[in-house]
């Protein structure tokens, strides 16, 4: 059999769940904001579990050579990301994701970073800080993390018109790629919002991946600028040995429900 057969055989490639957290927050918020966070000691419980179960934290650079068939997967990937660079990953997340040696990526909103996700309080949510841009180059410096686009100023992509889509990609790329020094390749779309013509952007834009709210695994025969992924947030503790919560989280890890159309 040739070798280049089974360099890109199907076979070898499993579907990666992305996990999509928000916050890290070290005390419970009201339960309005489920959605919003997990706790710290909760999110500490899904990284054990990761570890546990024999699951390979990779990166985006190491799923878009997969599904090239240029380097193998691990035999449980999983991909670990968070939306609009929360204040509390710098505590929370950084430090112990360094201690496990998995990487991870934050998506950040250009024209926020050291303010707030103020784009919430139009709906009644208060706001909570963002990482800073020397939060941001610490935590690059110190290695682990990739931090990507998640627009300029968070609007739903698919409600703009043209000129105002590739504004808020370009402007974000742009600056993001100035401050970090490195490539913007993976885009983030706020609320999960895109359509034909903000895919077309994105991939103009030089963004080769780009990721969604729609729940599933990656596939490969996924577009990549429309990756699912799998959230994940607030699930109280409703049994004295907090089994519940844990219970949760494996569901949706393992879970084949997908709401791709
Ligand atoms: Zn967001």
């Amino acid at each position: 059999m040739s070798p280049t057969l089974t360099k890109t055989s199907p076979t070898t490639w499993t579907p990666v769940p992305i996990l999509m957290y928000h916050a890290v927050e070290s005390a419970p918020r009201p339960p309005k904001y489920k959605h919003f966070y997990v706790l710290a000691k909760e999110f500490a419980g899904h990284m054990r579990m990761l570890r546990r179960t024999g699951y390979t934290a990779i990166t985006f650079a190491a799923l878009e050579a997969a599904r090239k068939g240029e380097g193998p997967l691990p035999p449980k990937p999983v991909l670990l990301t968070f939306d609009d660079g929360y204040q509390n990953l710098r505590c929370n997340v950084h430090p112990l994701l360094r201690e496990l040696g998995f990487p991870y990526t934050v998506f950040l909103v250009s024209e926020r970073v050291g303010k707030t996700n103020d784009w919430v309080a139009a709906e009644g949510y208060e706001p909570t800080p963002l990482l800073t841009w020397e939060d941001i180059l610490e935590m690059q410096e110190d290695g682990g993390v990739n931090f990507q686009s998640h627009t300029a100023a968070h609007p739903k992509m698919a409600e703009l018109s043209e000129a105002e889509a590739r504004r808020e990609i370009m402007s974000a790329k742009d600056a993001l790629e100035q401050r970090l020094g490195r490539p913007m390749t993976t885009l983030c779309y706020p609320y999960g919002s895109h359509n034909d013509m903000i895919r077309q952007l994105a991939r103009e834009a030089g963004h080769t991946m780009a990721v969604t709210t729609d729940f599933g695994r990656a596939r490969r025969e996924d577009d990549p600028l429309r990756l699912p992924r799998i959230s994940v947030y607030h699930v109280p503790p409703v049994s004295l040995t907090y089994g519940i919560g844990s219970l949760n989280f494996r569901w949706r890890l393992e879970s084949r429900k997908d709401t791709r159309e």
